[in-house]
C-alpha cells in the first residue's frame, strides 16, 4: 500500500482515559466499572466474546451511548456527555453503512461538506484519503459495484478524511472472506501506524487481535480481566478465562510441593514439574490450575526443562504441523503440536515430553 499524504499525517496524537465507565440497561450491566487508557497513536483492542459489552464501550467513546457512571477523556478534554459530532472521531462500523445512491467520492466527501470545507480542499482531500487505500481508480463508481474489500476500504477512507483524533472501528472485518481479511489487518495496522491516530478496534476473533493490537483488554460479562501487549496475555494469562480465550491450552490441576529459588515444583495430573514463581501467594500444599499450551511440550530436551511421560493416543496431521492427544497414567490427556520435522510419533507409542518452567502458567482462577 502507498504511504499516505502529508495531510493524513496527524503529528497531535490523542490519549483516551476511561475511568470507572459503567453502562446498564435496565437490569443488564453491559459494562461494569472499565478502567483503561489507551495511549496515544496505539492501536488499541477490545476483545472478548459476544456479550461482553465490547460494542457499548466502544460506542461510549463515539458518544453514541451516555455511560451510567465514571467519565471519558480524550488528552485533558473530558468528553463524557459530549454529543458524537464535538468529539472528532472516525467510526467505520461491521456494515460499512455506505451511502448507496451517492459514488465512492461523494460517499467520502460528505463529512467534509457536513464541516462546511470548501470544494477546492474538498476534493484533494478526499483524492488523498481515496489514495490512502488504494481506491483512487474507483472514486465515480457507486458501492453496489464494489466488492466487500473495496466497500471497507472506503468506508475507512470516509472515516479517515475528517483528519479524526480517534479512529473507531467496530468488527470491521468481520464480512470479509478469509484471504481478504488477512490482507486488510495488515492495511489497517499500516494505515493507523502511519497516519498515528489512535485507534480502538472490537473484535471478537482473538487472531485478529493478537496479529494486530500494540496492547488489548480482554471483556467478561462487562468486566476488564486483563490488559497488555499480545504476547504478554498469550504467554502470561492471568485467568483461565484469558488463558483459554486466546488460543488454545491445557488446563491441568496441581499442587503446589515445594519452593526452589524462583521455581515452585508442582504434582500435577500429567507428572511432576517445576514452574517459574508466580506473583502473589503461593502456600504450599495449595491447589491450583496451571496452563500448559499445546505448542510448550516438546519432544526435544533443553536444561532446564521438566519432563512428563505419557502414551500417544490419537494424532492429526496437519500439513505443517501435527497435532498429539497424550494420556498420562492418571487418565489426564493433554494436546500438544509439533512441527513436521523429522519423525512423527504414532498412537501406542510411549513419549517423553519436555516443557520450560516459563511455560508453565499458574492461574489465579
Ligand atoms: P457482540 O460481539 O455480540 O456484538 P458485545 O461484546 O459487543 O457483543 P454489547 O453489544 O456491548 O456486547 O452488549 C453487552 C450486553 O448489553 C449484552 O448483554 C446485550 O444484550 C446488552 N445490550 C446492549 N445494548 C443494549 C440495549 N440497547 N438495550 C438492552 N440491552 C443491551
Amino acid at each position: 500500500m502507498q504511504l499516505l499524504s502529508p495531510c493524513y499525517r496527524h503529528v497531535d496524537m490523542t490519549c483516551i482515559r476511561i475511568e470507572g465507565i459503567a453502562k446498564r440497561f435496565g437490569s443488564t450491566a453491559a459494562v461494569d466499572g472499565v478502567d483503561i487508557e489507551i495511549h496515544a497513536g496505539e492501536l488499541f483492542f477490545l476483545l472478548g466474546p459476544s456479550g461482553c459489552g465490547k460494542t457499548t464501550l466502544l460506542r461510549m467513546i463515539a458518544g453514541f451511548i451516555e455511560p451510567s457512571a465514571g467519565r471519558i477523556s480524550f488528552d485533558d478534554a473530558d468528553v463524557t456527555v459530549l454529543p458524537p459530532n464535538k468529539r472528532n472521531t472516525g467510526m467505520v462500523f461491521q456494515s460499512y453503512a455506505l451511502w448507496p445512491h451517492m459514488t465512492v467520492a461523494e460517499n467520502v466527501a460528505y463529512g467534509l461538506r457536513v464541516r462546511k470545507v470548501d470544494a477546492a480542499t474538498r476534493k484533494q482531500r478526499v483524492a488523498a484519503a481515496l489514495e490512502s487505500v488504494q481506491m483512487g481508480e474507483y472514486a465515480q463508481r457507486k458501492p453496489n459495484q464494489l466488492s466487500g474489500g473495496q466497500q471497507q476500504r472506503v468506508a475507512l477512507a470516509r472515516a479517515l478524511v475528517v483528519e479524526p483524533q480517534v479512529l473507531l472501528l467496530d468488527e470491521p472485518l468481520s464480512n470479509l472472506d478469509a484471504k481478504l481479511r488477512l490482507e486488510m489487518r495488515q492495511e489497517i495496522r499500516r494505515l493507523c501506524k502511519s497516519t498515528g491516530i489512535t485507534t480502538v478496534y472490537v473484535t471478537h476473533d482473538q487472531e485478529e487481535a493478537l496479529s494486530m493490537a500494540d496492547r488489548m483488554a480482554v471483556l467478561k460479562s462487562g468486566k476488564l480481566q486483563q490488559l497488555g501487549p499480545p504476547q504478554e496475555l498469550y504467554n502470561q494469562p492471568r485467568t483461565r478465562f484469558v488463558a483459554e480465550f486466546l488460543g488454545e491450552t491445557n488446563l491441568i490441576p496441581a499442587t503446589i510441593s515445594g519452593r526452589d529459588g524462583d521455581q515452585v515444583r508442582l504434582e500435577t495430573a500429567v507428572g511432576e514439574v517445576s514452574a517459574k514463581l508466580p506473583g502473589g501467594d503461593v502456600p504450599e500444599g495449595g491447589n491450583v490450575t496451571c496452563s500448559i499450551r499445546p505448542e510448550s511440550f516438546r519432544l526435544d530436551p533443553t536444561p532446564e526443562a521438566s519432563v512428563v511421560s505419557g502414551e500417544v493416543k490419537d494424532i492429526v496431521f496437519l500439513g505443517d504441523s501435527t497435532q498429539a492427544v497424550v494420556g498420562f497414567s492418571g487418565g489426564h490427556t493433554v494436546r500438544t503440536v509439533s512441527l513436521n520435522q523429522g519423525q512423527r510419533p504414532s498412537p501406542g507409542d510411549q513419549t517423553r515430553l519436555h516443557v520450560d518452567p516459563q511455560d508453565i502458567v499458574i492461574l489465579s482462577d
